[in-house]
Protein backbone atom coordinates (compact mmCIF):
# COMPACT_ATOMS: atom_id res chain seq x y z
CA UNK A 1 0.00 0.00 0.00
CA UNK A 2 1.53 3.42 -0.83
CA UNK A 3 1.61 6.31 1.36
CA UNK A 4 -1.88 8.70 0.72
CA UNK A 5 -1.31 11.34 -2.05
CA UNK A 6 -2.31 14.99 -1.45
CA UNK A 7 -5.49 16.25 -1.92
CA UNK A 8 -8.20 18.84 -0.86
CA UNK A 9 -11.28 18.24 1.30
CA UNK A 10 -14.54 19.93 1.70
CA UNK A 11 -16.89 18.89 4.39
CA UNK A 12 -20.56 20.72 3.39
CA UNK A 13 -22.91 20.39 5.85
CA UNK A 14 -25.94 20.24 3.10
CA UNK A 15 -26.98 17.56 0.15
CA UNK A 16 -27.15 21.09 -1.96
CA UNK A 17 -23.79 22.31 -0.96
CA UNK A 18 -22.18 18.50 -1.80
CA UNK A 19 -23.52 18.43 -5.50
CA UNK A 20 -22.85 22.01 -5.72
CA UNK A 21 -19.18 21.32 -4.99
CA UNK A 22 -19.28 18.82 -7.64
CA UNK A 23 -20.98 20.22 -10.34
CA UNK A 24 -18.06 22.78 -9.88
CA UNK A 25 -15.07 19.87 -10.10
CA UNK A 26 -16.26 16.85 -12.13
CA UNK A 27 -13.43 15.36 -10.77
CA UNK A 28 -13.60 15.37 -7.18
CA UNK A 29 -15.00 12.24 -5.52
CA UNK A 30 -17.81 11.73 -2.80
CA UNK A 31 -16.19 9.76 0.93
CA UNK A 32 -18.72 8.98 2.99
CA UNK A 33 -17.28 5.39 4.71
CA UNK A 34 -14.11 5.80 3.26
CA UNK A 35 -14.00 1.83 3.09
CA UNK A 36 -13.60 1.56 -0.98
CA UNK A 37 -12.61 4.84 -1.46
CA UNK A 38 -9.78 5.66 0.92
CA UNK A 39 -7.72 1.75 -0.56
CA UNK A 40 -8.28 2.83 -3.87
CA UNK A 41 -6.80 6.42 -3.63
CA UNK A 42 -4.02 4.47 -1.82
CA UNK A 43 -3.39 2.24 -4.71
CA UNK A 44 -3.20 5.11 -6.81
CA UNK A 45 -6.68 3.32 -8.66
CA UNK A 46 -8.11 6.82 -8.48
CA UNK A 47 -6.23 10.02 -7.66
CA UNK A 48 -9.11 12.81 -7.05
CA UNK A 49 -8.05 16.23 -6.12
CA UNK A 50 -10.85 16.74 -4.31
CA UNK A 51 -12.64 14.10 -2.12
CA UNK A 52 -16.04 15.53 -0.48
CA UNK A 53 -16.51 14.47 2.96
CA UNK A 54 -20.63 13.56 3.64
CA UNK A 55 -19.87 12.38 6.71
CA UNK A 56 -21.18 16.54 8.47
CA UNK A 57 -24.10 16.22 6.50
CA UNK A 58 -26.96 15.26 8.91
CA UNK A 59 -30.23 15.33 6.42
CA UNK A 60 -28.34 11.88 4.72
CA UNK A 61 -27.94 9.98 8.34
CA UNK A 62 -31.99 9.39 9.42
CA UNK A 63 -34.06 5.75 8.51
CA UNK A 64 -37.68 7.21 8.79
CA UNK A 65 -41.23 5.63 7.71
CA UNK A 66 -42.87 6.52 4.34
CA UNK A 67 -45.96 5.43 2.58
CA UNK A 68 -45.73 1.99 4.59
CA UNK A 69 -42.01 1.44 3.99
CA UNK A 70 -38.84 3.19 4.71
CA UNK A 71 -36.75 5.94 3.46
CA UNK A 72 -33.04 5.22 4.23
CA UNK A 73 -30.82 8.39 4.48
CA UNK A 74 -27.76 7.07 2.22
CA UNK A 75 -25.23 8.34 4.63
CA UNK A 76 -26.73 5.46 7.63
CA UNK A 77 -24.29 2.86 8.25
CA UNK A 78 -24.24 -0.68 7.49
CA UNK A 79 -23.90 -1.46 11.55
CA UNK A 80 -27.60 0.66 11.91
CA UNK A 81 -29.31 -1.09 9.30
CA UNK A 82 -28.52 -4.32 9.99
CA UNK A 83 -29.21 -3.46 13.72
CA UNK A 84 -32.53 -1.72 13.10
CA UNK A 85 -35.64 -3.14 13.98
CA UNK A 86 -38.20 -2.93 11.33
CA UNK A 87 -35.50 -3.97 8.66
CA UNK A 88 -34.75 -7.08 10.70
CA UNK A 89 -38.54 -8.13 10.86
CA UNK A 90 -39.61 -6.96 7.72
CA UNK A 91 -36.81 -6.68 5.34
CA UNK A 92 -34.53 -9.43 6.78
CA UNK A 93 -32.74 -10.22 3.65
CA UNK A 94 -31.62 -6.80 3.71
CA UNK A 95 -30.41 -6.73 7.69
CA UNK A 96 -28.54 -9.94 6.60
CA UNK A 97 -26.92 -8.63 3.42
CA UNK A 98 -25.91 -5.45 5.25
CA UNK A 99 -24.42 -7.90 8.89
CA UNK A 100 -22.19 -9.83 6.29
CA UNK A 101 -20.44 -7.18 4.63
CA UNK A 102 -16.74 -6.90 5.30
CA UNK A 103 -15.66 -6.77 9.32
CA UNK A 104 -17.84 -4.53 11.69
CA UNK A 105 -15.40 -2.68 12.00
CA UNK A 106 -15.82 -1.71 8.48
CA UNK A 107 -20.01 -1.75 9.40
CA UNK A 108 -19.43 0.50 11.82
CA UNK A 109 -18.73 3.50 9.07
CA UNK A 110 -19.28 2.12 5.79
CA UNK A 111 -22.57 3.65 4.01
CA UNK A 112 -25.84 2.69 2.37
CA UNK A 113 -24.70 4.89 -0.67
CA UNK A 114 -21.37 3.97 -0.68
CA UNK A 115 -21.62 -0.24 -1.00
CA UNK A 116 -24.31 0.70 -3.58
CA UNK A 117 -21.74 2.78 -5.60
CA UNK A 118 -18.65 1.00 -4.80
CA UNK A 119 -16.02 0.20 -7.42
CA UNK A 120 -16.07 -3.35 -9.29
CA UNK A 121 -13.28 -5.39 -8.55
CA UNK A 122 -10.81 -7.48 -10.82
CA UNK A 123 -8.09 -9.42 -9.54
CA UNK A 124 -5.77 -7.40 -11.88
CA UNK A 125 -7.23 -3.90 -11.03
CA UNK A 126 -7.42 -4.11 -6.84
CA UNK A 127 -3.64 -3.86 -6.81
CA UNK A 128 -0.89 -1.47 -6.08
CA UNK A 129 0.26 0.54 -8.27
CA UNK A 130 3.65 -1.06 -9.31
CA UNK A 131 2.03 -4.24 -9.47
CA UNK A 132 -0.40 -2.79 -12.29
CA UNK A 133 2.08 -0.64 -13.62
CA UNK A 134 4.63 -3.59 -13.99
CA UNK A 135 1.69 -5.74 -16.10
CA UNK A 136 0.73 -2.61 -18.29
CA UNK A 137 -2.01 -1.37 -16.38
CA UNK A 138 -5.27 -2.50 -17.85
CA UNK A 139 -8.55 -0.58 -20.16
CA UNK A 140 -10.14 -0.29 -16.69
CA UNK A 141 -7.67 2.54 -15.39
CA UNK A 142 -4.51 3.36 -17.74
CA UNK A 143 -4.03 0.69 -19.78
CA UNK A 144 -4.75 -0.61 -23.37
CA UNK A 145 -5.68 -4.41 -22.77
CA UNK A 146 -8.01 -6.37 -20.60
CA UNK A 147 -6.39 -9.15 -19.09
CA UNK A 148 -9.32 -11.33 -18.68
CA UNK A 149 -10.12 -11.64 -21.88
CA UNK A 150 -7.36 -9.63 -24.22
CA UNK A 151 -9.59 -9.90 -27.36
CA UNK A 152 -12.00 -7.39 -26.13
CA UNK A 153 -12.25 -3.85 -25.86
CA UNK A 154 -14.91 -4.40 -22.83
CA UNK A 155 -13.74 -4.57 -19.04
CA UNK A 156 -15.77 -7.59 -17.00
CA UNK A 157 -15.09 -6.36 -13.03
CA UNK A 158 -17.10 -7.80 -11.07
CA UNK A 159 -19.85 -5.51 -9.43
CA UNK A 160 -19.56 -6.97 -5.72
CA UNK A 161 -21.55 -5.48 -3.61
CA UNK A 162 -24.17 -6.86 -0.79
CA UNK A 163 -26.61 -4.56 -0.55
CA UNK A 164 -27.74 -3.87 -4.12
CA UNK A 165 -28.75 -7.64 -4.73
CA UNK A 166 -31.48 -7.45 -1.13
CA UNK A 167 -32.68 -4.01 -1.82
CA UNK A 168 -33.72 -4.93 -5.83
CA UNK A 169 -35.44 -7.86 -5.16
CA UNK A 170 -37.35 -5.50 -2.54
CA UNK A 171 -38.34 -3.18 -5.34
CA UNK A 172 -36.39 -0.90 -3.50
CA UNK A 173 -35.85 3.00 -5.44
CA UNK A 174 -33.53 5.65 -5.24
CA UNK A 175 -33.54 9.36 -4.32
CA UNK A 176 -30.77 11.20 -6.76
CA UNK A 177 -29.88 14.89 -5.88
CA UNK A 178 -28.21 16.99 -8.05
CA UNK A 179 -27.68 20.70 -8.42
CA UNK A 180 -30.95 21.37 -11.03
CA UNK A 181 -33.10 19.02 -8.83
CA UNK A 182 -33.81 15.34 -7.32
CA UNK A 183 -35.11 12.37 -9.38
CA UNK A 184 -36.28 9.33 -7.97
CA UNK A 185 -35.75 5.63 -9.91
CA UNK A 186 -35.86 2.08 -9.34
CA UNK A 187 -32.29 1.05 -8.09
CA UNK A 188 -31.74 -1.26 -11.07
CA UNK A 189 -32.04 1.94 -13.41
CA UNK A 190 -28.66 3.62 -11.98
CA UNK A 191 -26.48 0.49 -13.18
CA UNK A 192 -25.09 -0.95 -16.66
CA UNK A 193 -23.08 -4.16 -16.90
CA UNK A 194 -20.23 -2.39 -17.82
CA UNK A 195 -17.17 -2.87 -15.12
CA UNK A 196 -15.72 0.48 -16.42
CA UNK A 197 -19.21 2.63 -16.29
CA UNK A 198 -21.17 0.54 -14.45
CA UNK A 199 -22.74 3.59 -12.55
CA UNK A 200 -25.58 5.29 -14.71
CA UNK A 201 -25.15 8.56 -12.40
CA UNK A 202 -24.49 12.18 -13.73
CA UNK A 203 -20.85 13.77 -12.70
CA UNK A 204 -22.73 16.18 -9.98
CA UNK A 205 -25.26 13.44 -8.98
CA UNK A 206 -25.31 11.93 -5.41
CA UNK A 207 -27.62 9.33 -4.01
CA UNK A 208 -29.88 10.82 -1.46
CA UNK A 209 -31.29 7.99 0.34
CA UNK A 210 -33.13 4.54 -0.37
CA UNK A 211 -37.06 3.79 -0.59
CA UNK A 212 -37.83 0.76 0.68
CA UNK A 213 -41.53 -0.08 -0.39
CA UNK A 214 -44.36 -1.76 1.60
CA UNK A 215 -43.93 -5.09 1.21
CA UNK A 216 -47.32 -7.74 0.08
CA UNK A 217 -48.20 -9.60 3.46
CA UNK A 218 -46.14 -13.31 3.42
CA UNK A 219 -43.64 -12.14 1.00
CA UNK A 220 -40.16 -13.04 2.75
CA UNK A 221 -37.09 -12.42 1.68
CA UNK A 222 -33.49 -13.86 2.40
CA UNK A 223 -29.73 -13.33 1.41
CA UNK A 224 -26.80 -15.52 1.62
CA UNK A 225 -23.28 -15.07 0.02
CA UNK A 226 -20.30 -16.93 -0.58
CA UNK A 227 -16.61 -15.79 0.61
CA UNK A 228 -12.99 -17.26 1.16
CA UNK A 229 -12.79 -15.49 4.31
CA UNK A 230 -16.03 -15.34 6.28
CA UNK A 231 -14.89 -13.07 9.03
CA UNK A 232 -14.10 -10.08 6.18
CA UNK A 233 -14.19 -10.80 2.61
CA UNK A 234 -16.50 -9.58 -0.55
CA UNK A 235 -18.56 -11.92 -2.36
CA UNK A 236 -17.31 -14.77 -4.46
CA UNK A 237 -21.24 -14.60 -5.43
CA UNK A 238 -24.02 -13.55 -3.62
CA UNK A 239 -28.07 -14.55 -3.87
CA UNK A 240 -30.88 -12.37 -2.86
CA UNK A 241 -34.19 -14.15 -2.70
CA UNK A 242 -37.60 -12.64 -2.20
CA UNK A 243 -40.75 -15.26 -2.13
CA UNK A 244 -44.42 -15.71 -1.15
CA UNK A 245 -46.00 -18.64 -0.85
CA UNK A 246 -50.26 -19.30 -1.25
CA UNK A 247 -50.86 -22.92 -0.04
CA UNK A 248 -48.43 -25.07 -1.69
CA UNK A 249 -47.01 -23.10 -4.52
CA UNK A 250 -45.12 -20.32 -4.77
CA UNK A 251 -46.97 -17.17 -5.99
CA UNK A 252 -43.98 -14.94 -6.19
CA UNK A 253 -40.43 -15.14 -6.79
CA UNK A 254 -37.65 -12.51 -6.87
CA UNK A 255 -34.19 -13.42 -7.42
CA UNK A 256 -30.81 -10.89 -7.69
CA UNK A 257 -27.57 -11.91 -7.50
CA UNK A 258 -24.05 -9.86 -6.95
CA UNK A 259 -20.10 -11.07 -8.05
CA UNK A 260 -21.52 -12.54 -11.25
CA UNK A 261 -21.77 -9.60 -13.66
CA UNK A 262 -20.40 -6.00 -13.78
CA UNK A 263 -23.92 -5.17 -12.19
CA UNK A 264 -26.16 -6.65 -9.43
CA UNK A 265 -28.09 -8.34 -11.71
CA UNK A 266 -32.11 -8.91 -11.24
CA UNK A 267 -32.95 -12.28 -12.78
CA UNK A 268 -35.59 -12.10 -15.81
CA UNK A 269 -38.45 -14.62 -16.19
CA UNK A 270 -38.76 -15.94 -12.63
CA UNK A 271 -42.51 -15.62 -13.20
CA UNK A 272 -42.60 -18.58 -15.17
CA UNK A 273 -41.47 -20.37 -12.43
CA UNK A 274 -44.03 -19.72 -9.90
CA UNK A 275 -47.49 -21.72 -9.38
CA UNK A 276 -46.10 -24.65 -8.16
CA UNK A 277 -43.78 -26.24 -4.99
CA UNK A 278 -40.10 -25.49 -5.35
CA UNK A 279 -39.73 -29.25 -6.52
CA UNK A 280 -36.51 -30.76 -8.66
CA UNK A 281 -38.25 -29.75 -12.30
CA UNK A 282 -38.48 -26.32 -11.11
CA UNK A 283 -34.74 -25.70 -9.36
CA UNK A 284 -33.47 -27.01 -12.89
CA UNK A 285 -35.49 -24.65 -14.80
CA UNK A 286 -34.08 -22.13 -12.25
CA UNK A 287 -30.66 -23.34 -12.92
CA UNK A 288 -31.43 -22.99 -16.46
CA UNK A 289 -32.70 -19.08 -16.24
CA UNK A 290 -29.83 -18.01 -14.13
CA UNK A 291 -27.13 -19.66 -16.00
CA UNK A 292 -28.38 -17.99 -18.99
CA UNK A 293 -28.20 -14.44 -17.56
CA UNK A 294 -25.22 -14.46 -15.59
CA UNK A 295 -21.04 -14.28 -17.12
CA UNK A 296 -18.83 -14.78 -14.30
CA UNK A 297 -15.79 -14.03 -15.79
CA UNK A 298 -11.84 -14.82 -14.46
CA UNK A 299 -11.85 -11.14 -12.49
CA UNK A 300 -12.25 -13.10 -9.31
CA UNK A 301 -10.00 -15.40 -7.22
CA UNK A 302 -12.51 -18.60 -7.80
CA UNK A 303 -12.95 -19.46 -11.42
CA UNK A 304 -16.53 -18.49 -13.24
CA UNK A 305 -17.03 -22.23 -12.92
CA UNK A 306 -17.33 -22.82 -9.49
CA UNK A 307 -19.16 -19.10 -8.87
CA UNK A 308 -22.02 -20.16 -11.17
CA UNK A 309 -22.44 -23.40 -8.88
CA UNK A 310 -22.00 -21.30 -5.80
CA UNK A 311 -24.97 -19.84 -7.03
CA UNK A 312 -27.21 -22.17 -8.03
CA UNK A 313 -26.57 -24.03 -4.82
CA UNK A 314 -27.44 -21.10 -2.60
CA UNK A 315 -30.33 -19.95 -4.42
CA UNK A 316 -31.72 -23.79 -4.67
CA UNK A 317 -31.11 -23.80 -0.70
CA UNK A 318 -32.59 -20.12 0.09
CA UNK A 319 -35.27 -20.77 -1.61
CA UNK A 320 -36.28 -24.15 -0.01
CA UNK A 321 -35.69 -22.11 3.33
CA UNK A 322 -38.36 -19.57 2.12
CA UNK A 323 -40.60 -21.29 1.06
CA UNK A 324 -40.90 -23.95 4.11
CA UNK A 325 -40.75 -20.02 6.26
CA UNK A 326 -36.92 -20.35 7.24
C1 LIG B 1 -11.33 -5.79 3.51
C2 LIG B 1 -12.60 -5.31 2.89
C3 LIG B 1 -13.68 -6.15 2.81
C4 LIG B 1 -14.87 -5.74 2.22
N1 LIG B 1 -15.92 -6.61 2.16
C5 LIG B 1 -17.08 -6.21 1.57
C6 LIG B 1 -18.20 -7.10 1.51
O1 LIG B 1 -18.17 -8.22 2.01
N2 LIG B 1 -19.31 -6.68 0.86
C7 LIG B 1 -19.41 -5.41 0.32
O2 LIG B 1 -20.47 -5.08 -0.22
N3 LIG B 1 -18.37 -4.55 0.40
C8 LIG B 1 -17.23 -4.90 1.02
N4 LIG B 1 -16.17 -4.02 1.11
C9 LIG B 1 -16.27 -2.71 0.44
C10 LIG B 1 -16.78 -1.57 1.33
O3 LIG B 1 -16.31 -1.70 2.65
C11 LIG B 1 -18.32 -1.54 1.39
O4 LIG B 1 -18.87 -1.75 0.11
C12 LIG B 1 -18.86 -0.24 1.96
O5 LIG B 1 -20.25 -0.33 2.14
C13 LIG B 1 -18.56 0.98 1.12
O6 LIG B 1 -19.19 2.08 1.76
P1 LIG B 1 -18.38 3.37 2.18
O7 LIG B 1 -19.36 4.29 2.83
O8 LIG B 1 -17.18 3.04 2.98
O9 LIG B 1 -17.98 3.90 0.74
P2 LIG B 1 -16.84 4.92 0.29
O10 LIG B 1 -15.53 4.22 0.24
O11 LIG B 1 -16.90 6.18 1.06
O12 LIG B 1 -17.36 5.22 -1.19
C14 LIG B 1 -17.44 4.20 -2.16
C15 LIG B 1 -17.79 4.83 -3.51
O13 LIG B 1 -19.11 5.36 -3.46
C16 LIG B 1 -19.12 6.77 -3.73
N5 LIG B 1 -20.17 7.32 -2.87
C17 LIG B 1 -20.26 7.23 -1.53
N6 LIG B 1 -21.42 7.74 -1.10
C18 LIG B 1 -22.08 8.17 -2.20
C19 LIG B 1 -23.35 8.78 -2.42
N7 LIG B 1 -24.19 9.08 -1.41
N8 LIG B 1 -23.72 9.09 -3.68
C20 LIG B 1 -22.90 8.80 -4.74
N9 LIG B 1 -21.67 8.22 -4.59
C21 LIG B 1 -21.30 7.90 -3.33
C22 LIG B 1 -17.72 7.24 -3.43
O14 LIG B 1 -17.37 8.39 -4.16
C23 LIG B 1 -16.91 6.03 -3.86
O15 LIG B 1 -16.72 6.04 -5.25
C24 LIG B 1 -14.97 -4.41 1.72
C25 LIG B 1 -13.89 -3.54 1.82
C26 LIG B 1 -12.71 -3.99 2.40
C27 LIG B 1 -11.56 -3.02 2.50
S1 LIG C 1 -11.81 -7.17 -16.42
FE1 LIG C 1 -10.09 -6.59 -17.75
S2 LIG C 1 -10.24 -4.34 -18.02
FE2 LIG C 1 -11.57 -4.94 -16.32
S3 LIG C 1 -10.33 -4.62 -14.49
FE3 LIG C 1 -10.07 -6.78 -15.08
S4 LIG C 1 -8.29 -6.82 -16.43
FE4 LIG C 1 -8.93 -4.69 -16.23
Amino acid sequence: MEYMPEFRTARPATMAEAVAIKAAEPGARFLAGGTDLVPNIRRGIVAPPTVIDLAGIAEMRGIEPLAGGLRIGAAVTLAELAAHERVRTAYGGLAQAAGGVAANTHREVATVGGNLCLDTRCVFYNQSEWWRRANDYCLKSKGEVCHVAPKGDHCFAAFSGDLAPALLVIGAEVEIIAPKGSRVVPLGAIYQDDGIDYLLLEADEMIAAVRLPALAEGFRTGYAKSHVRSAIDFPLAGVAVGLRREGKAIAELRIALTGTNSMPLAIEGTEGLTGGPPDEAMLEGLDALIGRQIQPMSSTFSPPGYRRRVVAKLTRSMIRALYLGG
